[in-house]
């Protein structure tokens, strides 16, 4: 493959630095070869494409998907029922939906192994239009909790590190566990812990062992407080749930920070319910309606404790589109109160740190040539981020909405 080179009046890195006013990016065999201002291109910068008033940036990971669920009203009957080849299906074309807007890796959080395992190897060989793809496989969770339908089902440290190890043979980049019960599946408890502190200090000492990561899903207190413990890497949605209600709890957040323990929110599930009961005319549950504004002023005060944040947005899961992840960079923005710079670290540079890969996420050389190109000024603009020009993938063009 020849060097290609890409002009646009700004460019953000991912890495934390400032934007980088007229700059350039050049990549080649699917990495980037060099980054930098215009002025430095010399007469090279005649045959690049120049992309005008747009901003330059890494190709986004949505930190939390479920490749083989549908975003819509049955997602637990479909789990339940759908055929492995509906299921396969699923999976193909949400990959597609991912890539083609604008995420070019994507961390699924739990699908059935042959199924992620695969769409990982698809993409891998270009066999599929997909994201690249960093998978935990099959979760591990408790006999008939969260998500057991993609799930290996554990009741003791010896059936945790059994699971552990079977997951990482069968192919698992990381291990997901469900730290607590969800809302998805009847008879859990999301409120609970589904482990306990030395089954989840195994489950994380035995992943370490062999090199994987650890991300927990925790809604209740109690599997925040094990997770901890454990010193897991990511904490999803992290929900601070109390048996009446959500309550925060500050000596936690500050273990959080202190342990550098990233916090993936998930932010837009509940403003996602709210958009659908408006167009519905319909009321939002009242639990829902309770726990959304306390839940977002959580985040709030999470960040100001120094908590990192990754963002995923469950993709998946019920309003939930694998091409609609760019509303919990807005909501970052918007309710949180983050910088535009700082939502989209969460999405790349930030991201990539807490999978713990040098190999993308970031526009830095010897990276992997995974770019956006958006229209306007995305550190400006939130919304930007959804006008796509262009999105490569290891350099080779997935979207290409450039004039001819
Ligand atoms: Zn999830």
């Amino acid at each position: 493959m020849a060097i290609e080179t890409l002009l646009a009046d700004r460019l953000f890195d991912g890495t934390g630095a400032a934007a980088i006013d007229k700059a350039f990016v050049q990549f080649e065999n699917g990495l980037i070869t060099a980054v930098g201002r215009q002025s430095d291109l010399g007469s090279k910068a005649s045959e690049a494409l120049d992309l005008g008033n747009a901003t330059l940036l890494p190709g986004l990971i949505n930190m939390h998907t479920h490749l083989t669920c549908s975003a819509g009203t049955h997602v637990l009957q479909e789990a339940l029922h759908d055929s492995f080849e509906t299921k396969m299906m699923r999976a193909v074309e949400n990959a597609r939906r991912s890539v083609l807007s604008g995420v070019t890796t994507i961390r699924d959080c739990g699908t059935l192994n042959p199924i992620v395992f695969a769409i990982r190897e698809g993409s891998k060989e270009e066999i599929i239009t997909a994201p690249h793809v960093w998978a935990s496989g099959e979760v591990l969770t408790s006999t008939g909790g969260h998500c057991y339908f993609f799930g290996v089902e554990c009741d003791s440290i010896e059936d945790i590190k059994k699971a552990v190890r079977a997951q990482v043979k069968a192919g698992a980049d990381y291990i997901k566990v469900m730290a607590t019960g969800g809302g998805l599946t009847p008879n859990t408890n999301p409120r609970e812990a589904q482990f306990g502190r030395e089954e989840m200090i195994a489950l994380v000492q035995d992943s370490q062992r062999i090199g994987k990561r650890v991300a927990a899903h925790c809604h209740g207190t109690p599997g925040i407080v094990n997770a901890i413990a454990a010193e897991v890497t990511t904490i999803e949605h992290c929900s601070f749930m109390v048996p009446d209600g959500v309550e925060y709890e500050q000596p936690l957040a500050d273990s959080i920070a202190e342990k550098g323990i990233y916090v993936c929110p998930t932010i837009g599930v509940g403003e996602r319910f709210r958009q659908h009961a408006e167009r519905e005319g319909i009321e939002l549950p009242a639990g829902m309606a309770q726990t959304r504004p306390k839940r977002i002023d959580n985040f709030r005060k999470l960040l100001d404790s120094g908590v990192k944040f990754v963002s995923g947005n469950d993709a998946g899961m019920t309003f939930t589109g694998f091409d609609d992840f760019q509303l919990d960079l807005e909501m970052l923005v918007e309710y949180v109160g983050m910088s535009n710079a700082d939502a989209i670290m969460t999405a790349t540079g930030q991201a990539a740190e807490a999978i713990g890969s040098d190999e993308f996420g970031t526009l830095q050389v010897g990276r992997r040539a995974d770019i956006l190109g958006v229209r306007g000024d995305a550190l400006q603009d939130i919304g930007a981020l959804r006008d796509l020009l262009l999105v490569k993938k290891s350099g080779k063009t997935m979207v290409d909405n450039l004039p001819a």
